[in-house]
């Protein structure tokens, strides 16, 4: 079976690499960029890392005992990327800045025309490994283009920019602004910090890992295995107040108090108190953000951002602000034009399928579209736990499926409507009641309200789901 994973991030190369090891070697790795990492390649911004401890961030079949902190910083989890690719041997597999354009159907071949940045190729089955984060979205702000500024986003990040003394602003205070602020804080000559709607804050408790520490790792597996474990049934036990937000006054009572505790002034405790529950949007790790925006040279702005001038920003009531540079911590585009490049199913596009909404049927699979399996496709997304359990969990659903295919020589599986239909129905159901549909704006819901992100029970259900490919939920074509 010719096989095309397109992406190469954690996603990409895990699949790349239980494909290799069950002995299916005729695939390829397709990647826009020149180099492999995904999320981890793109987003360099100082201040980047983890905010799910390293034990737990990586690969269960490929863990390192070598982490230098609880939360590894981007580079080292981008090193940890290049040396899966070394470790399995993917080096052959993968296609360097070849980017795939569009994706056809051929119903008469029962396969898939995949045409790239550098030609055309046909492949029995595509697995998309795009992932959820890699289109940044920057606001359409008035006059924007008018500013004489340096403008970048945070996933695009300028290092030749030179920030120390200089008039900074950054607008957004999500997952990367919290870790960026704190960095640029420290050498700007002043930071305006624009906030939206405040998020709620945890300690990160981020520290170093010893040497004798790592060593022990290196020296009993089994330590590292426990670690990990220990992390997972931790996180996993949070997801009972993400289903039953009443429960979730606990965990909010934690961060008003981490507030307290960090913040004298009660006016700016007041202006960083969220009014949504924890959890609604996703709860944000941090050490430093709340000492960096107390800063003398920090100054947090509420006012809303009416329209860019030549300058810098006007706001709501015409105040001006002036600014050498303006950095975009505004986030990615995740619920809204998902589809990752044009795919042309066997009756319609995927950009027409999922122009509402996107569904796939176990986060995987759309009807109408055989042999194309989708991985951190819709509603597989977390606000608890670690996105890499998802990922192996679909990556173990693909494996099975191409096995199956192999074994009873079926060249098509084309989920049927109805179960796609029937598995969606329940997942909104279950999205009912919980902490994610409690009244707040995020991004993990489209502009109708559907959230079509977040996975909406525990990470352990969804492993059991994806153990085995359940053929009966799929229409099987041999070859004709
Ligand atoms: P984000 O969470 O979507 O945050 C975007 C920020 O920009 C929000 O504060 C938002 O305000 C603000 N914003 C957007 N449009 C605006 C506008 N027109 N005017 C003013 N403010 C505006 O994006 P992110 O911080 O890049 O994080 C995205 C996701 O990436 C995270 O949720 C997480 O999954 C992942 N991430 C993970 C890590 C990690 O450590 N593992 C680090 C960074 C990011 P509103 O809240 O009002 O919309």
């Amino acid at each position: 079976m010719k096989i095309a994973i397109i992406g190469s991030g954690f996603a990409g190369l895990a699949m790349g690499i239980r494909l290799k090891e069950a002995g299916f070697t005729d695939f390829v790795i397709f990647e826009k960029a020149a180099e492999v990492g995904g999320t981890w390649r793109d987003n360099h911004y100082p201040g980047a890392a983890c905010d799910v401890p390293s034990h737990l961030y990586s690969l269960s079949f490929a863990q390192n005992p070598n982490w230098s902190r609880q939360f590894a910083p981007q580079s080292e989890i981008l090193e940890y990327t290049l040396g899966l690719v070394r470790d399995y041997g993917l080096d052959p597999f993968l296609r360097l800045s070849e980017g795939v354009e569009n994706a056809v159907y051929q119903p008469e071949k029962q396969n898939w025309r995949v045409e790239t940045s550098k030609g055309v190729h046909e492949f029995d089955l595509v697995v998309a490994a795009t992932g959820g984060l890699s289109r940044w979205s920057i606001p359409e702000f008035k006059g924007l283009d008018l500013f004489s500024g340096k403008v970048f986003h945070t996933a695009d990040w300028q290092h030749d920019v030179d920030l120390k003394g200089k008039k900074v602003a950054v607008i957004g205070t999500g997952a990367s602004a919290i870790q960026v602020v704190p960095e640029i804080a420290k050498i700007a000559g002043s930071l305006d910090v624009y906030m939206r709607t405040p998020p709620w804050i945890i300690p990160r408790n981020d520290a170093p890992i010893s040497e004798r520490v790592r060593a022990s790792f290196r020296r009993f597996p089994k330590l590292l295995e426990a670690r990990r474990a220990s992390i997972y049934a931790g996180f996993e036990s949070h997801a009972i107040a993400f289903f039953n937000p009443k429960l979730m006054v606990i965990p909010k009572q934690q961060c008003l108090a981490f507030m307290r505790k960090s913040i004298a002034e009660k006016e700016l405790r007041d202006l960083l108190t969220p009014d949504y529950l924890p959890g609604c949007k996703r709860v944000l790790l941090s050490d430093d953000f709340y000492p960096a925006i107390q800063k003398s040279n920090v100054r947090l702005v509420t006012q809303g951002i009416s329209h860019f001038n030549e300058s810098g920003v006007v706001d709501d009531l015409g105040g001006e602000r002036r600014h050498d540079v303006v950095i975009m911590a505004t986030g990615f585009k995740v619920s809204e034009d998902v589809a990752p490049f044009p795919v042309q199913g066997r009756y319609q596009s995927l950009q027409e399928v999922w122009k509402e909404r996107a569904e796939a049927y176990k986060g995987a699979t759309i009807a109408g579209f055989p042999n194309l399996f989708v991985l951190v496709g819709p509603n597989t997304a977390l606000g608890h736990n670690s996105m890499i359990y998802m990922i192996e969990s679909q990556v173990n659903y693909v494996l099975d499926a191409v096995k199956k295919m192999a074994r009873n020589a079926w060249k098509t599986v084309d989920v049927r409507p109805e179960a796609q239909r029937i598995y969606n129905d329940e997942i909104q159901q279950k999205l009912n009641g919980t902490v994610w549909e409690s009244g707040c704006v995020s991004w993990y819901r489209t502009k109708d309200g559907k959230n079509t992100t977040i996975w909406p029970d525990f990470t352990f259900k969804f492993r059991a789901m994806t153990r085995e490919f359940d053929e009966d939920a799929y229409f099987l074509e041999r070859a004709r």
